[in-house]
């Protein structure tokens, strides 16, 4: 355009309609001109106010900025706003996507309908502290490592993921789930114990809140406070039952009761862990075993008076001990002692793995020296590094370091 323009307006001995082409034009290349004085100003303007605004906000992160979180993708380590699900038949409530549609909801522990309460409850505030780097090798903050919870610079806003795999890493697939240099990601993570934001685990069975137990055992009782006692060192089993299959005898799947209105295809969860409140007379020991993608592993623990047993199948090994199957796939015994228990819940742990609409042929992906990759808890919805890939390490912009405690 510039140089039709430059033609025109030197074409003085042209007919008049070229005559007035010409300064029409010149007028428009003047008013563009003018229009590009005052967007060049602005964008000065602009940039000087996210200067001293990045400066300023900078300053603020040394010492924690609050963000109120927006959206599902990181439920339920933190939750934007939400409503909140009851189920009056097990008593159980807990955090649901706010939904327009008003679909009813079903109580993921029993099936029953649950009532969804008016109104929205407040976000989640995170405080965010600044993460400063020198250059790629150093950083003035502690390194970020796998597992720690970021806040990075998106196109309109901060968004808040987890940090999965760190420069130089190798981030590949095991069938869908994401490895990192060959370990899963609970692995990786093992390693940082004093993580701000553990890795979420989802409650799906809790034996107090039911009539009807889901556990049984020979020699095994349950007495009206709920609490189980054996005399033999028998089994302990519990019975899965979906309420996405009718009740009926089922594996565990990776359900997300927070994405309320999500229809999507489930797998059968990986990673299970047991809790329970424990009364032992004196010393006692206990063999804990899970039914994990085909096989048995099992964890023997020592337990004295009264205390809170937490197990995991993450650390457990290989054993051939118990009858076990994917619809009864956890179980426990008393080797020793006069122990009771009560509370026993069940929960799995969330995995970290594409979806299907992910496209597999970008696996596996080598990090660059500055470069991250970041998944949001809610593995099913979250928007993140599987949909935008690495991030470079200029983007982590803090550390989210607690939420504010109301
Ligand atoms: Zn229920």
């Amino acid at each position: 355009m510039l140089d039709q323009a430059g033609k025109l307006s030197n074409d003085d001995s042209g007919p008049r309609d070229k005559h007035e082409a010409t300064r029409s034009l010149q007028i428009e290349i003047g008013g563009l001109s003018y229009r590009s004085s005052i967007v060049a100003a602005s964008i000065v303007v602009v940039f000087a106010g996210l200067v001293i605004g990045w400066a300023g906000w900078k300053r603020g992160m040394e010492s924690g900025v609050r963000f109120a979180i927006n959206g599902p993708s990181m439920a339920p380590t933190l939750l934007g706003e939400h409503q909140i699900a009851k189920c009056v038949a097990c008593g159980l409530d807990w955090p649901i996507e706010i939904s327009d549609e008003g679909k009813p909801v079903t109580c993921f522990h029993c099936g029953a309908r649950a009532t969804v309460a008016n109104g929205a409850h407040a976000a989640s505030v995170v405080v965010v502290h600044a993460h400063e780097y020198v250059d790629a090798a150093r950083s003035i903050s502690a390194p970020l490592r796998i597992g720690d919870v970021v806040a990075i610079s998106g196109e309109d806003m901060m968004r808040i993921k987890r940090i999965i795999a760190l420069p130089g890493d190798l981030v590949e697939l095991n069938a869908a789930s994401l490895l990192v240099n060959g370990k899963t990601i609970h692995e990786s993570m093992r390693e940082n114990e004093d993580l701000n934001f553990p890795v979420p685990v989802l409650l799906f069975e809790m034996d107090n809140r039911r009539e009807v137990s889901r556990w049984r055992g020979e020699g095994w009782q349950r007495n009206e406070q709920r609490v189980w006692t054996s005399k033999a060192q028998s089994w302990l089993v519990y019975h899965h039952r979906s309420i996405h299959q009718r009740n009926q005898p089922s594996c565990i799947w990776d359900d997300y009761p927070y994405n309320a209105d999500l229809s999507r295809k489930l797998q059968p969860a990986k990673r299970l862990a047991l809790k329970a409140k424990v009364v032992c007379k004196g010393h006692g020991r206990l063999e804990v075993v899970f039914w994990i993608d085909d096989r048995m592993l099992g964890v023997t623990c020592d337990v004295n008076g009264q205390c809170d047993l937490n197990i995991s199948s993450n650390d457990a090994v290989a054993v051939e001990v118990a009858s076990l199957s994917a619809e009864a796939p956890v179980a426990i015994r008393v080797l020793e002692g006069s122990v009771q228990f009560s509370c026993l819940q069940l929960a799995r742990q969330i995995e970290y793995r594409l979806r299907p609409h992910d496209d597999r042929a970008g696996y596996p992906i080598r990090l660059g020296s500055r470069e991250y990759f970041v998944v949001g808890d809610n593995v099913p919805v979250s928007f993140d590094s599987r949909d935008f890939g690495v991030i470079e390490e200029r983007a982590i912009k803090g550390r989210v370091e607690s939420i504010e405690s109301h």
